[in-house]
Order: structure tokens, then C-alpha cells, then sequence
């Protein structure tokens, strides 16, 4: 066992603190990663203030890692000391259901292990905010060298979270594509979908970030809270991703779409997302949903990103500013993503 430094939430609303927590002694097949950096993800908000249910304290989030590998256990094959490497939102699975001989770990049918706040082994996992992990190599992703560790990191979730459901339903040249929210998910959303080739749409809840929008490559952006977006965009969009924390009128959304578009939620707030049923049915209207990627999908994102030039744009801050970041979140007042630089833990 190695006993390392770690950033905790001791309770649902409380301060974060520094502890000393337990990372396991190397399996044959794991790795030792020092982490450089952590994203903070509004996922890590809702877990840790109990938003989405019950959770063991103290908890340690982060599941936006980036690093380099400190040590290998005997059996890896993968990786080597010193390459540079990142984790994402999972750290096991059981490997041997359809959906994970699929590389879609993520819906492994046993639940997937959650790099924190999940189980493994009988004891609960702890994620990133820490200044080392181990993680089993095939949960493992390797980081291209064009793309700095700082920006990296929020690829690991955010990223993927955004290329899998662009992937899955093909945005790209002749698509219009409208991102919902341009915080962490969007503002990589809006990168990824107007590399993919698509006519990228920004709808954000004012004009305040129009010129970031547009440097990421947003063709048009919007304000929801102007009246006549909803006139001048109506029966538009063939691709409507919806990152948005909060629980928004989705008939309103899907009133966007072309006959048979999509409409698909990632944003994951605690209360309930209400859609009327004629709102679908009228234009065949489909309403889905995406969660992160799987492992393969994870490692094409990150050599996609690298070769587009893609990362997310950072402010780093110091473990001891978590707190403080956090509520700059929940206020939507990030640009673009916060990055723990772990070296301060
Ligand atoms: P974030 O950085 O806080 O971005 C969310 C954005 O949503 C904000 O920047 C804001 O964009 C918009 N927004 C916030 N409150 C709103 C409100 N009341 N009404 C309308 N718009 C609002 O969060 P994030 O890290 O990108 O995560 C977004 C959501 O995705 C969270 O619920 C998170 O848990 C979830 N998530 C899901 C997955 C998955 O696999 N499905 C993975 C990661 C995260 P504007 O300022 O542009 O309006
Ligand atoms: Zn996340």
C-alpha cells in the first residue's frame, strides 16, 4: 500500500479538506500514475453535495486525470514509466458481457466501476483530486504528445462525453448541429462537432461567450432568453446535443428539430426532464441519451483531438480553491473548464 495525498469532501456541503488515503499495491496489470492535473467536471458536484443520491464520505472526486506512469506492475504491456497517460469516468468493468466485448464498458451490464464513489475489491474508490492512482492498464488511456497534460485532462470525460454522441449520430459536413450549454461538455462540443465538418450552432442562455463560441467554431450562436431564437430557429436542426445541468423545457428544444432529427441529453441535473408526447410524435422527433464513451471510442477521441488541434481551454487553480471553483460552476462561471494542478495537493 502507498499512502497518499488527497483533496475530500467530508460531507455533503462541506469545505473540501486534505487527507491521506490508500492507493493498492500494483497488480500484475496495473499502473501507477503520478496526476499532474484534474478537471473538475459539474458531475463531481453532484456527486459530492448528494445531488444524485447517497454517497460514501469523506469522497475524493476527479475522474479527468492526466499524468505520467511512475510504475508498472509485472504483466503491463501497454505502458511504460514515464509515458504520458490519463483516466477517465472508469476504472474496471467486468470485462466479459456483450456491451464490454463491445469496448462500451461504460454500460457494462455488472455497472461499470466508477473511478470514484464507486466499489472495487469491497472498498470504495477515490479519484483524482490525489496526487497518485493505480489503475488497471485497460482502463488506461494513452495521451498524444501534441496535446498538453492541462488540456488534456478535461478530455477525458467532457471530451468524450461530447465525440460520442456527434460520432453516433454522424455530425458532420451538411449537418446542423446546435450545442445546449457552452461550459465544459459545450465548449469541447463545439470543437469536436465543427471538426467532424458540421454547422455548428451555439445555444447559450445569453450572448456573453458569443466570441469564445466563435472561436472554438461556432458558425451561429444564440441566447435562449431572446424570444425570437425560437422563431428564427424553428424545425432547423438535425442534431441538437444538450449538455445543460439544469432541467430544461424540452419541448421547447425539440420544436428545433427537422422531421426525425435528434435530440440527445447529457446533462445529467437531479430533477426530472418533462417532455410531452406531442411534442415527439409530431415530425417523428427522437429523443436520446449518451453517456461518456467506451475505451476504444476514448483513445480514437484523444488521437482525433490531437490531430485537429483540439483541448480544452483552462484556468488551473490550486487544490486548495476547489471549493471556490466549484461555485463558479454551479453559477456558470467557467471559462472553460477548472483544472486542479495536483502538484498543489
Ligand atoms: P458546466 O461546465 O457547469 O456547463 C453547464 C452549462 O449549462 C453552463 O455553462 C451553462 O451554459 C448551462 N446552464 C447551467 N445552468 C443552466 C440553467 N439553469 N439554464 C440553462 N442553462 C444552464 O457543466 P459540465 O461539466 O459541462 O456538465 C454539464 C452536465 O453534464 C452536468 O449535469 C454533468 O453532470 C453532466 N455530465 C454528463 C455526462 C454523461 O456521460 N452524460 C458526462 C459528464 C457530465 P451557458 O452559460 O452557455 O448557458
Ligand atoms: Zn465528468
Amino acid at each position: 500500500m502507498k499512502t497518499v495525498s488527497a483533496y475530500a469532501t467530508p460531507a455533503a456541503k462541506a469545505p473540501f479538506e486534505r487527507i491521506e488515503i490508500e492507493r493498492r499495491d500494483l497488480n500484475p496489470e496495473d499502473v501507477l500514475i503520478k496526476i499532474a492535473f484534474a478537471g473538475i467536471c459539474h458531475s463531481d458536484i453532484h456527486t459530492g453535495r448528494g445531488e444524485w443520491g447517497e454517497v460514501n464520505y469523506p469522497l475524493v472526486p476527479g475522474h479527468e486525470i492526466a499524468g505520467t506512469v511512475e510504475e508498472v506492475g509485472s504483466g503491463v504491456k501497454k505502458y511504460q514509466v514515464g509515458d504520458r497517460v490519463g483516466v477517465g469516468c472508469m476504472v474496471s468493468s467486468c470485462g466479459t458481457c456483450a456491451n464490454c466485448k463491445a469496448g462500451e464498458e461504460q454500460f457494462c451490464v455488472e455497472g461499470n466501476v466508477g473511478t470514484y464513489a464507486g466499489m472495487l475489491d469491497g472498498k470504495p474508490t477515490d479519484g483524482g483530486y490525489s496526487t497518485h492512482i493505480v489503475v488497471d492498464e485497460n482502463y488506461v488511456l494513452g495521451i498524444p504528445e501534441s496535446i498538453e497534460l492541462d488540456a488534456a485532462a478535461p478530455l477525458l470525460c467532457a471530451g468524450i462525453t461530447l465525440y460520442s454522441p456527434l460520432n453516433h449520430w454522424q455530425a458532420g459536413p451538411g449537418k446542423k448541429v446546435a450545442i445546449v450549454g457552452m461550459g465544459g461538455l459545450g465548449h469541447l462540443g463545439v470543437q469536436i462537432a465543427h471538426a467532424m465538418g458540421a454547422e455548428v450552432t451555439v445555444l447559450s442562455q445569453t450572448l456573453s461567450k458569443k466570441e469564445d463560441g466563435e472561436k472554438f467554431g461556432a458558425d451561429h450562436y444564440f441566447a435562449t432568453s431572446d424570444d425570437d431564437t425560437w422563431d428564427k430557429l424553428e424545425g432547423h436542426f438535425d442534431l441538437i446535443i444538450n449538455t445543460v445541468s439544469a432541467s430544461l423545457p424540452m419541448a421547447k428544444y425539440l420544436s428545433l428539430l427537422k422531421t426525425r432529427g435528434a435530440l440527445v441529453s447529457v446533462g445529467a441535473p437531479s430533477e426530472p426532464l418533462e417532455v410531452p408526447a406531442f411534442s415527439l410524435i409530431g415530425g417523428a422527433k427522437i429523443w436520446a441519451g449518451s453517456m461518456i464513451g467506451g475505451i476504444p471510442e476514448t483513445q480514437e477521441m484523444l488521437d482525433f483531438c490531437a490531430e485537429h488541434g483540439i483541448g480544452a481551454q483552462i484556468e488551473t487553480i490550486s487544490a486548495d480553491q476547489i471549493d471556490e471553483a466549484w461555485d463558479r460552476v454551479v453559477d456558470s462561471d467557467v471559462r472553460y473548464r477548472f483544472v486542479i494542478d495536483n502538484s498543489t495537493i
